[in-house]
Order: C-alpha cells, then structure tokens, then sequence
C-alpha cells in the first residue's frame, strides 16, 4: 500500500499493509519456510545475483513472510525501509556494526536496556568504538559528552524501569548539529503511541519480542529509517552477516501488528489506573508513571506520545525484603522479567534487570532496592489490584 495512492489510517496499515497475495489468493499472509529459491533459468539466477533484476534469491536476506513484516512495520513508523533481524539486540548490534567503524564514538542514555548498556561497553569497546553513558535528563551533559569523532546518540524513552522521558525533538537538534545521527530504541511506546523519526530521529530500533508480539511467543527485531541508512549500510550487514528473522517468526509479529494498537489502548489505560490506585496505598512511597500529574516530565510525554504506556513502578517500604514479599504473594502477576505481553509481569530490578550494576551505580541510575516494575497486561484490571493488595499486605 503505497503512501500516495491515498492515505491509509495507522489501524488499517496495521492489519493490511505489505501483504501481497499468491496465486492461491490466500486471505491470512502465508509463511514461506523456504531457505532458498529456484531461478527460471541460469541467466536469470545471474540477474538476480548481480541485482539486475530485483527478487527473492536466499532467506537471509529475502523471504516474503519477513519482507511483508518488515513493510507493515515501515509504514507504521512511517518509514522509507524497515529491516528485520533476530531479536532487538541484533537491532541495535546491526546498526552500529553496519553505520560505525573503529575510532567512531557513542553518546548513550545511561537508562538504556541493561544488555545494550553491556553490548556498547564490552564488545563494540572491543571494536574501537567507545560509548559515553549521560543521564538521559540532562541535555547539556549530552551535548558535553559529544566529540568531533561523535557519530551517533541512542536512547530509550520512556526509560526502563524509572520511565524517564526524553525530548526526542531536542535530542535529534543537538545530534544534527553534530553531525550525528540519532537511534531511539522505540520498544516501551510503538510506532502506536510514539513515531520518533517524525520528531527527528534518524533510526528507531524495535524488540519486537515486546508489544510487537504481545503474547510473549517470539524473539525478534526490527530497524527502521531511511533507504539511504537502513536500505544500505543495515542491510548490507544483515545481509552478510546473517542475524535475521525467521519467516515463522515474522508471520507471529504481523499477527501482533493486527491488533497493536487496541492493546496498546488497553495497556495504557490499565496501566493509568493501576498508577492511580499504587499512589493511594499504605506503603507506597513513590510511583513512577508519565501519566501521574506527579511525572517530572507528565507535559513532554502528553506532546511527544499519544498514550503513556503500559508500564508502572514503584517503591515500596521495606527495601527489598518488602519487595520481594510483595512479588511472592502475588498470585496472578508472572514473576518474570518479559514485557509488552498480555500477562502482566512482575520484576525487582535492583536484583534482576540490573542486579550487574554496583550498589552505587544503581543508586545513580535510581534503582532502589524497594523499586517493583510492573508492566500492565490485559488481564482483568480488578483482579491486578486485588492481586497487588494481596502483595502489599504481605
Ligand atoms: C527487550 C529489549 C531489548 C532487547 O530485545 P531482545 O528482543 O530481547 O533482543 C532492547 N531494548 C529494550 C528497551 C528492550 O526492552
């Protein structure tokens, strides 16, 4: 579905964009297991190599069912290319790897996923390319970290599990004026509640094992922007490099994108609730929510996203032996520290997410040990309250 023929509305891309039939005229998208395809002749299978003429050639890098996903997420984003990979880390992995070289230089969110945090600082390092990690708030300690060998700027927004909001229209100013290209991993809000390339940003990463899905079944990835970066340097990586998505795979995330955004509604608005209902309980110190009137940054999320999401947390009294009680008595919440499933998940941070970090680098990132994050499912909204009470009486 081409953007000038007309202009679809998001919900009818999510349910029809990309899909091609066959012969068959199949209603649903068919999966194609296939590892490779067959040439009419010797001439056309050298056209094909040399990129002559355009079409399926190998699974790594051209199956159908993955090329429909990967159409129907671009014109989410509202992008020119989306290309898909095996997980959200092999997202972020593919795009440095393909946009980068050694010498290059990152500025990182400090509140960014605890393995890209481990992915910059081990293994690109590794590679000769550095990482400055900064307070995701601050946008002046972003602008200092900047360097002339400054390449690219990544953040999460809303941040894990604080849910921090950054200004993606500042950001991508400042990377612009450096020179610099700006990556928002788009995980916590989906192109349903939050598009950052049209506030600037030049790449947006998906795990696509989140909301994409949002039934917990499958790992997988996704990169969206432009052709000129994510149609050629991305794909040229994944391409040789090989982490890409399985058609089985890709098939379960177009069934997610169907219903996206009327999950999505429905997270958010259990998640609203949820927050509300935590900030009048006996023993709740803090609640972290960008939907709270109470979030510092409640005005930036209400402009910059359509919804506040799905995820919640607090601090409860007691430390972490009160949080852990909390999480044990709760009987319908599944201890886990999975997000973006129809489940709702209940996590202690300080001892999971980020239990590699030291006391004191989680007392920076505000990592408390009473900090619980729970990401709202779609479960009966009062059956979470009454399981959370359950959870706070213990
Ligand atoms: C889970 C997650 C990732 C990594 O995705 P995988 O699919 O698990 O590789 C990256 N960023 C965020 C914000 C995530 O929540």
């Amino acid at each position: 579905m081409s953007e000038t023929e007309s202009s679809p509305g998001f919900d009818t891309l999510a349910v029809r964009a990309g899909q091609q039939r066959t012969g068959e005229l199949e209603h649903a998208e068919p999966i194609f297991p296939t590892s490779s395809y067959v040439f009419e002749s010797a001439a056309a299978a050298a056209a094909r190599f040399s990129g002559e003429q355009p079409g399926n050639i190998y699974s790594r890098f051209t199956n159908p069912t993955v090329r429909t996903f990967e159409q129907r997420l671009a014109a989410l984003e509202n992008a020119e290319r989306c290309v898909a990979t095996a997980s959200g880390m092999s997202a972020i992995y593919a795009t440095c790897a393909g946009l980068l070289a050694a010498g290059d230089h990152i500025v990182s969110s400090r509140s960014v996923f605890g393995s890209t945090t481990l992915l910059f600082d081990n293994y690109l390092r590794k590679f000769g390319i550095d990482t400055t990690f900064v307070p995701q708030q601050d946008l002046a300690a972003w602008e200092a970290a900047i360097q002339p060998r400054t390449r690219l700027l990544f953040l999460e927004t809303p941040s894990n599990p604080l849910t921090e909001i950054a200004d993606i229209a500042a950001l991508a100013q400042l990377a612009h004026a450096h020179d610099c290209l700006l990556v928002v991993d788009n995980c916590f809000c989906t192109p349903a509640l939050q598009r950052p390339l049209a506030l600037g940003a030049d790449i947006v990463i998906h795990s696509a094992t989140k909301y994409l899905d949002g039934q917990g079944r499958c790992v997988g990835g996704a990169v969206v922007g432009s052709e000129a970066l994510v149609g050629g340097a991305v794909y040229g990586f994944l391409r040789t490099c090989g982490p890409s998505m399985s058609p089985f795979n890709a098939w379960v995330f177009l069934k997610g994108l169907e219903t996206l955004s009327l999950r999505m509604q429905a997270h958010c608005h259990s998640a609203g609730r949820l927050a509300q209902w935590l900030q009048e309980q006996a023993g709740v110190t803090r609640v972290f929510y960008p939907g709270l009137e109470s979030h510092p940054q409640h005005a930036l999320a209400a402009r910059q996203q359509s919804g506040f999401g799905g995820i919640v947390a607090f601090e409860v009294e007691g430390g972490q032996a009160a949080a852990w009680r909390l999480i044990d008595a709760t009987r319908i919440c599944s201890i886990t520290a999975n997000l973006g499933d129809a489940k709702t998940t209940i996590t202690h941070p300080a001892t999971t997410t980020h239990g590699r970090l030291s006391q004191q680098q989680r007392q920076e990132a505000g990592i408390a040990d009473g900090l619980v994050r729970v990401a709202v499912g779609l479960e009966t909204f009062e059956d979470l309250c009454a399981d959370l009470a359950r959870g706070l009486k213990a």
